[in-house]
């Protein structure tokens, strides 16, 4: 990969951003003609997959890499591309793009609104009557904001057709920028290097799961936390709701809301207090006001807690803070990041573990407030012609807002959406454009990778590639001079032409080094270390007056997204609708979130209905009652809504968005998203909620094991005997070199669930919807279960993978009368599905509940079918099934090996579950190798079998998770407490 500056990518590209694409990769366009493959192109091999790089952009926060796995034709799996900083990880809605790409509600081609409803109408009519409507101008263009050749392309476009381009992020970052603004005038994004803290203090964001870059978080969270090498980071969370993120913590300091900017001065005053020097005195008469003791009374957190935070902030050699994210976005956002940044700077962190490069690093996008203002424009009539691509406002934009309306206020809406979402519904045209797998692109990854976008397939549906589209309509406006091409593709590889002509002398040919990017998915930046860079605070941050919080007698609303949906823009995709809540473990639906102190004067238990009213409109979901929440805070998820979504455009649903109203963030004009005064009536009646968790305590089966940071022995071998494991007879065949194995630590799992959705894409698991989850016939092969334990002053959660455990004495094989349950030679449990009788012996005989029945005939409606691995079954009504460890990537790695005269090397297979862990939880490899990965971790202090008094044998090890908090005596706290919230819920899956 071929190393170049930074500063020459942003140069060329004008803005903020850089970008890629090319010419001549990708699958070849064959038409609409079927060719046999008498010739074969030379990429393809028929039966043997290709893979394509490219990047996603449309998969929550951060640009993720990937590798598009193509097999005749089709894109059928999407992995992370392991040279980029999210090095091969996934998010679990990433997985989920191949579900948006073969939607089969997806726009299948140009549709022009009549009396009647949408018609279906010709590229022709639509290109034309769009171009006649810019051409009349007062024309906005509101897109997601690019970084990249796109930004340079629409700017370019913006000017040559007289249009204004709006770059809109629902879920910016606009309150953490103002606050850098304030603090060291510097319009960026830090980089939080949290693997080289040993303090990690979260003032809210959800880091692990939504918010900045979650993958690449982590991973990083995931290197502060090796308690083997005692190098375990503290970690403390701030907050009125326990996230993803938050359960994860060692202390969960559950500060009112909208208090965690007081708790960020009071902290950062007493570092003060223990540090000399400049960054000291400079924050001094800022944080005088805020005393332990003030500030204690105000966030209704005790003051020896607030005093233990800050000595061990202070005693931190590498703190770090994490500000504020969505969560607690409300009208005083800019406050409580500059109070966070206040923290890093005179704590030190500033300049090590908090990092700028100096440029940009993420792309502008206008703030909610802008889009207020564009919605009064549009009902002033100053807009004749909105052209949205890529954004969807007409759901986005709170109800208050009155966005909605104001879209029938101008005479020319038109749709570039591939989906026909609530925007689209508005609009007079709707021109679809490509699902982002279809299509060109680029964009900056990190501080260092800029990423290339290609097609990986054909389109789905008669759709274009988005900027084609512009480009068309500009050309029809009358402004196709402006422009040297006239498809997109050509301008990517003029701009990258610019690109390549900075490299210099000895530099490759054009030709070559586009071809290496493409193939690499990109090109490594060389950045200057931002490590040292200090900048010194502002004297507005010095002197800067910050807000009082608004106390209120009803109860704090807070709104948030999730990771199955980020802000309701994965809400059509059914892996996600299927993979359970991190916290709650709900599907299919939406929920309100209340204390049990809270539910129990109301009558309420998890499922009853519940009706929350803000000043904006009210919504009705049923409650989920939880012990992770203040009592005077609930909480409800965005977009994510019955059935249908909590998109009108999808049908009726719960939308989070209804109870918010306009008045945004004074300082940064971000949306509010939490802060508003909310009030809850109980309904009487029962809702529906299926819980795929039947109890959120193991009651005293030691299956989720926690331990103290001071109980963890670096060096000693643990109980299990792995010789004697991999060499018993049963286990596997001694003449057999393999005993294929899995470890998963549950010190590193954050529950993010990507390697469930890996598991659904790689082996074809169907899913079944709501009412048969609820009856527990959910086809899910791995599960992450969440465990409560006990503390001395509260509880810890433990989320705790499970899937087949490959036992070496498997329960479940001698009881099948077919023998479709068998032991192969390399100890796995393999089902054969041709045998399978369906008498269910097995999964019955089976202690962890991991075997799955198809009690009804898969459904893939056509084009979701096109995802289908070939490798993998797919499997028929009346058939047991279950997690094989990825039996086809074994069978395929040996074939390999066999090739080659070899055996199978250590690290060569990857389970899907193991390739996308952006924490690398889970490990997998050969037992019987004594030098392999997995057989280390296996013999770690930490490891411990589930359920081992079966000695059912198994080839799971897990790793006990490790905490700072105190536990009770015996070290592994449980008692009924923490589960008697909510296992009742309406409709509990099975476990
Ligand atoms: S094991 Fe699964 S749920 Fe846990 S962190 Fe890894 S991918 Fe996320």
């Amino acid at each position: 990969m071929n190393d170049t500056s930074r500063r020459e990518f942003l140069k060329v590209l004008g803005v903020a951003g850089a970008g890629a694409a090319a010419a001549a990769c990708g699958p070849p366009d064959t038409g609409d003609k079927l060719i046999p493959y008498l010739i074969p192109p030379d990429d393809i091999v028929p039966g043997t997959g290709v893979s394509y790089a490219t990047l996603l952009t449309g998969a929550g926060p951060e640009p993720l890499a990937v590798h598009a796995q193509v097999r005749d034709g089709r894109v059928i799996k999407l992995e992370g591309n392991p040279s980029t900083p999210t090095a091969g990880a996934l998010t679990a809605m990433a997985h989920s793009a191949l579900q948006d790409l073969y939607d089969p509600d997806r726009v299948p081609g140009p549709r022009q609104r009549t009396a009647n409803g949408l018609a279906e109408a010709t590229w022709e009519d639509g290109i034309a009557a769009a171009g006649a409507a810019v051409a009349g101008g007062a024309t906005v263009l509101l897109t997601p904001p690019a970084i990249g050749s796109a930004a340079r392309f629409y700017q370019e476009w913006a000017s040559a057709v007289g249009a204004t381009w709006v770059p809109w992020e629902p879920l910016g970052l606009e309150a953490l920028r103002t606050a850098h603004e304030i603090a060291f005038g510097l319009d960026a994004v830090p980089t939080y290097q949290i693997n080289s803290s040993d303090h990690i203090v979260c003032f809210g964001a959800d880091f692990l799961g939504t918010w900045l870059a979650p993958v690449e978080l982590s991973a990083r969270f995931a290197a502060s936390r090796l308690a083997d090498h005692g190098a375990q980071a503290r970690f403390t969370f701030v907050g009125p709701r326990l996230s993803l993120s938050g359960l994860k913590a060692d202390e969960w300091i559950p500060a009112r809301a909208g208090t965690e900017t007081l708790v960020a001065l009071a902290v950062a005053r007493e570092v003060a207090a223990r540090k000399a020097g400049g960054r000291a005195a400079r924050v001094e008469a800022v944080l005088a006001p805020y005393t332990i003791e003030a500030v204690a009374e105000a966030t209704d957190v005790p003051a020896d807690k607030l005093q233990d935070l800050a000595n061990q902030f202070a005693e931190a050699r590498t703190p770090v803070a994490i500000p504020p994210g969505i969560a607690t976005q409300g009208t005083a956002a800019t406050d409580a990041h500059l109070a966070v940044v206040l923290l890093n700077y005179v704590s030190g962190a500033i300049g090590t573990t908090v990092t700028f490069d100096g440029e940009t690093l993420r792309p502008h996008h206008v703030p909610f407030s802008a889009m207020t203002e564009l919605a009064r424009r549009m009902n002033a009539g100053e807009i004749q012609t909105l052209i949205v691509a890529g954004a969807n406002p007409a759901y986005a934009m709170p109800a208050s807002t009155g966005f909605a309306q104001a879209l029938a206020n101008v005479p020319n809406v038109i749709s570039l959406s591939p989906h026909a979402d609530e925007t689209a519904a508005a609009a007079g045209w709707i021109l679809p454009s490509h699902h982002e797998l279809e299509a060109w692109g680029d964009g900056l990854l990190g501080r260092s990778h800029m990423a290339l976008a290609q097609p990986v397939m054909q389109p789905v549906f008669d759709t274009r590639q988005r900027e084609d589209i512009l480009l068309q309509i500009a050309a029809a406006a009358g402004a196709a001079d402006a422009f040297e091409v006239t498809d997109y593709r050509g301008y990517l590889e003029n701009v990258w032409r610019e690109l390549h002509a900075r490299l210099g002398a000895g530099a490759p040919s054009f030709e070559d080094w586009w071809h290496q990017a493409l193939s690499n998915g990109g090109v490594g930046l060389a950045v200057p270390d931002g490590r040292d860079v200090a900048p010194a605070l502002t004297a507005a941050a010095a002197n800067y007056s910050f807000q009082a919080p608004r106390p209120t007698d009803d109860f704090t609303l807070i709104t948030y997204p999730t990771v199955q949906f980020y802000d309701g823009r994965g809400a059509n995709r059914p892996w996600m609708q299927e993979l359970p809540d991190t916290v709650t473990k709900a599907v299919w639906n939406a929920w309100v979130e209340i204390h049990p102190e809270t539910a129990e004067p109301l009558g309420v238990e998890t499922g009853d209905l519940l009706q929350v009213r803000t000043e904006a409109g009210s919504v009705t979901a049923p409650a989920y009652v939880y012990r992770g929440i203040r009592p005077d805070t609930i909480a409800v998820p965005l977009g994510q809504g019955h059935t249908e979504y909590g998109r009108t455009a999808a049908g009726r649903g719960v939308n989070a968005l209804d109870l918010l109203d306009a008045t945004p963030d004074e300082r940064s004009g971000a949306l509010a998203y939490s802060g508003g005064a909310a009030t809850i009536t109980a309904t009487g009646s029962r809702g529906k909620l299926a819980i795929m968790q039947g109890s959120d305590i193991d009651l005293g089966r030691e299956i989720a094991e926690l331990m103290h940071i001071d109980d963890v022995p670096n060096a000693m071998e643990h109980e299990i005997d792995l010789t004697t494991l991999v060499e018993a007879a049963y286990d596997s065949d001694p003449q057999s070199p393999y005993r294929w194995g899995l470890t998963i630590d549950l010190n590193a799992c954050t529950g993010c669930g990507a390697c469930v959705t890996a598991c659904y894409s790689e082996n074809n698991l169907p899913v079944v919807g709501e009412d048969l989850c609820a009856q527990g016939r959910e086809m899910s092969w791995m599960q992450i279960m969440r465990y409560y334990e006990e503390t001395e002053e509260g509880f810890q959660a433990l989320h705790f993978p499970t899937l087949c455990q490959q036992c070496g004495d498997a329960p479940c094989e001698p009881v099948c009368p077919v023998y479709a349950a068998y032991h192969t030679p390399e100890g796995l449990n393999a089902q054969i599905y041709n045998r399978c009788v369906g008498t269910r012996y097995c999964a019955n005989n089976c202690p962890y509940k991991v075997r799955r029945f198809n009690w009804f005939a898969s459904d893939f409606p056509y084009p979701l079918n096109l995802q289908l691995n070939p490798d993998v079954t797919v499997r028929s009504k009346g058939v047991m099934e279950k997690c094989t460890f990825c039996v086809q990537r074994i069978n395929k790695a040996k074939l390999d090996a066999k090739d080659e005269g070899r055996l199978v090397a250590d690290g060569e297979i990857q389970t899907a579950c193991m390739q996308s862990c952006p924490t690398q939880a889970i490990v997998f490899g050969n037992l019987k190798d004594p030098a392999s990965r997995v057989s280390r971790k296996a013999k770690g202090s930490r490891g411990y079998h589930m359920l081992d008094e079966l000695n059912t044998r198994p080839a799971v090890t897990y790793l006990k998770g490790v905490t700072y908090a105190a536990l009770p005596e015996g070290g592994h706290g449980q008692d009924d407490e923490a589960g008697s919230g909510h296992v009742n819920a309406v409709t509990d899956g099975n476990s």
